[in-house]
């Protein structure tokens, strides 16, 4: 999506959402910010749910899935470093509204879907709003998608109870991956692995609360 948002009616709430991030929950980055503050959330909750697409926590979607908290979206995407040209990986496309933020800030973004209803749906919101630098799949995300590998950024947003290895040999020198992981299925800390020319760099950056990664490198179920 480019430019300005259209009027829709939900100027306030987007508005006062990103001053919450910027002064409640000290998101720095402009580009995240100003992002944010375009993209249309409420077209990615679903229709009895839209009057609450701009608040402060996590949203049921559909399939007991959520769509994640604008808080971790904002977070999770800085933590990213994201400039303009990378590469990008994301594991649980969900809705699509993390992907469009990615999509937004970023060279192309490689994202994949486990559950198909959701993907389908995905997929259409994305081409709707006219996001062309990004591709959908279907499938277990936590083994990667070394077709495209490697990669300058890699997002998860479901959590794991380790660190699926096959995300991180698909990042390149230099690469972040940021994803949740914890031994308890709904409970986890946020890690930052950078990738470096000898190993990686690991770093806790906090709590959080993720469904749970189900897959071959996740949850068996
Ligand atoms: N950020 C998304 C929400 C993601 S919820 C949004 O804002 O809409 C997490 C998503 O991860 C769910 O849609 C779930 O189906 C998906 N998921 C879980 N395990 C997965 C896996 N192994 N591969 C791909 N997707 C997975």
């Amino acid at each position: 999506m480019n430019g300005p948002s259209r009027a829709d009616g939900f100027e306030l709430l987007r508005s006062e959402m990103v001053e919450r991030l910027r002064s409640h929950y000290h998101i720095t980055d402009d580009r995240v910010l100003d992002i944010m503050n375009a993209l249309p959330r409420q077209l990615f909750v679903p229709e009895a749910l839209r009057s609450q697409s701009y608040r402060d926590n996590a949203l049921p979607i559909s399939a007991g899935q959520t769509i994640s908290q604008p808080f971790i979206v904002a977070r999770m995407t800085e933590l990213l470093g994201l400039t303009g040209r990378e590469k990008v990986l994301e594991i649980g496309s969900g809705t699509g509204y993390q992907t469009a933020v990615l999509a937004s800030l970023a060279g192309h973004v490689y994202s994949i879907e486990r559950i198909e209803g959701l993907y389908d749906d995905a997929r259409r919101r994305l081409a709707d709003l006219g996001l062309r630098n990004v591709t959908l799949r279907r499938g277990d995300g936590t083994k990667g998608w070394p077709a495209y590998a490697p990669y300058d950024a890699i997002l998860v947003a479901a959590g794991g109870p380790e660190i699926p290895q096959p995300l991180v040999e698909q990042l390149a020198v230099g690469g972040r991956l940021v994803v949740p992981v914890g031994a308890d299925k709904r409970s986890q800390v946020l890690m930052r692995v950078t990738r470096k020319d000898s190993g990686t760099v690991a770093e806790k950056c906090g709590a959080c609360a993720f469904v749970p990664l189900v897959g071959e490198h996740g949850w068996s179920e």
